[in-house]
């Protein structure tokens, strides 16, 4: 039995651990901290186009999408939307045609794949749009994304406001303190007895998505079939309750396939000298106490990009990587790092580790370093993925690809 070391506990690492123990392998995953998913929206993007699956012809060759192929983009989309519906939170979307949807901050977002509470809210389809504005909620101001949902062409007819019964009030309350009080059927009848008098000609309501965490579909359902109305939700400002109930399905279907899991611990490479070099023999584990050594057959990097330790910015301007310290090529003048604005391109987010088709890191030379290690998702060069939306589809697809190298 093959035993593969993945480390990182974001979306690549844990659906790389699910498809890895899927095909027989023996998984030890290990992460230091948790991966970004609290801080996405919790969909799919692939890429910012009205059809991502027409444009990825038109991506460069070191493009992730283009090293991996449309075939293993297809079937890491459809294994990951089988294991979200099994755990019974389905998507929907589709690779031909992206759907829109509001955002916190009254911007229209395209994305490809979301889940059904979400894509409730495409506003290429459906009836007017009334939303909802729990009184002491942080960071989301329904009259704010009605006037700028405006400016992008997209009416909101009205907003209401509706109460909560006793919001958290002894500090700031964030999505998950929402999320978990929907969780509690009593909170939910008195709700929904004191909304019911508020909603008449509402057909389509836009929540923040705090409707659970544990059991979103059905109390989602609950409230449309009790309010008799249309409810989809939309993403908030992290954290970010639909990229939690992600993380945790994912967290869950890793450890019921056997996956190890190693929470609260750095790795560093160990490289095998009896090959001359040429394969890692697995990692060093720095956890309290003492460091532990780890063997492997394989080692798949899923450690994100700059922004959360895969790589490292040192004193002396070189960007490190954080596990085997393969080489991460960027421009020399860290002030280059940064595009002029927020909105601009971010020479620093397309800054990684270059791969082969296989996901095998390569060196200077473009050779791959060691046979038997992989890489995928945000650590990977050859991409902006915030500014192209393409950060969860090249996270599915080329962490679905290094599995399938890794076991081959
Ligand atoms: C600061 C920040 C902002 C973000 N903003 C957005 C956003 O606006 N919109 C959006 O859609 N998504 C956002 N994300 C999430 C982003 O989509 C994902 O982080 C990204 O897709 C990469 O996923 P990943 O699984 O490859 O890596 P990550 O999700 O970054 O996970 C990396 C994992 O590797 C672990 N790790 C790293 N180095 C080591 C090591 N040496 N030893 C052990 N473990 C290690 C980390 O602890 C973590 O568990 C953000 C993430 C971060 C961190």
């Amino acid at each position: 039995m093959t035993h593969i070391i993945i480390i990182g506990g974001g979306l690549t690492g844990l659906f790389a651990s699910i498809v890895a123990a899927d095909r027989g392998a023996r998984v030890t995953t290990i992460f230091k901290g948790h991966g970004g998913l609290s801080l996405s929206h919790g969909c799919i993007d692939v890429l910012d186009r009205s059809s991502p699956s027409r444009s990825l012809a038109r991506l460069p060759d070191h493009h992730p999408y283009k090293l991996v192929g449309k075939v293993n983009l297809k079937d890491s989309v459809s294994d990951f939307r089988d294991l979200m519906l099994h755990a019974g939170y389905p998507f929907a979307g589709k690779l031909s045609k992206s759907m829109s949807i509001l955002t916190a901050l009254g911007s229209i977002k395209r994305t490809s794949f979301a889940p059904s509470g979400i894509a409730r809210g495409d506003l290429n389809s459906g009836g007017p749009i009334t939303l909802g504005q729990f009184s002491g909620f942080r960071d989301f101001y329904p009259s704010m994304i009605q006037k700028r949902a405006s400016k992008n062409g997209v009416d909101i007819a009205k907003v209401i406001d509706l109460p909560l019964l006793e919001p958290p009030d002894r500090r700031d309350a964030y999505p998950t303190d929402y999320a978990l009080l929907f969780e509690d059927s009593e909170w939910r009848e008195e709700i929904i007895r004191m909304w019911r008098p508020l909603l008449p000609g509402v057909k389509r309501l836009g929540l923040p998505a705090v409707l659970g965490v544990l059991n979103h579909c059905e109390i989602h359902e609950e409230l449309e079939d009790l309010l008799g109305i249309e409810i989809f939700e939309i993403p908030t400002l992290p954290p970010s309750v639909p990229g939690l109930r992600i993380e945790r399905i994912l967290l869950r279907q890793a450890q019921a396939l056997g996956a190890k899991l190693i929470e609260g611990a750095g790795v560093i490479g160990r490289i095998d000298g009896r090959s001359r070099g040429k394969r890692v023999a697995g990692v060093v584990l720095h956890s309290t106490g003492r460091p532990i050594q780890l063997d492997a057959d394989a080692v798949l990097l899923a450690t994100g990009g700059i922004l959360n330790g895969g790589l490292v910015a040192q004193q002396d301007h070189r960007i490190r990587e954080s596990v085997f310290d393969l080489p991460v090529l960027h421009p020399t003048n860290r002030s280059d790092w940064v595009g002029l604005s927020l909105f601009h391109r971010q020479a620093y987010a397309s800054t990684g580790i270059f791969v082969n088709s296989r996901m095998q890191p390569l060196g200077l030379d473009k050779k791959p370093m060691f046979k038997n290690l992989f890489a995928a998702g945000g650590l990977l060069a050859g991409s902006d993925r915030s500014l192209e939306g393409s950060r969860q589809g090249i996270d599915l697809a080329t962490a679905y690809c290094a599995v399938n190298e890794a076991l081959r």
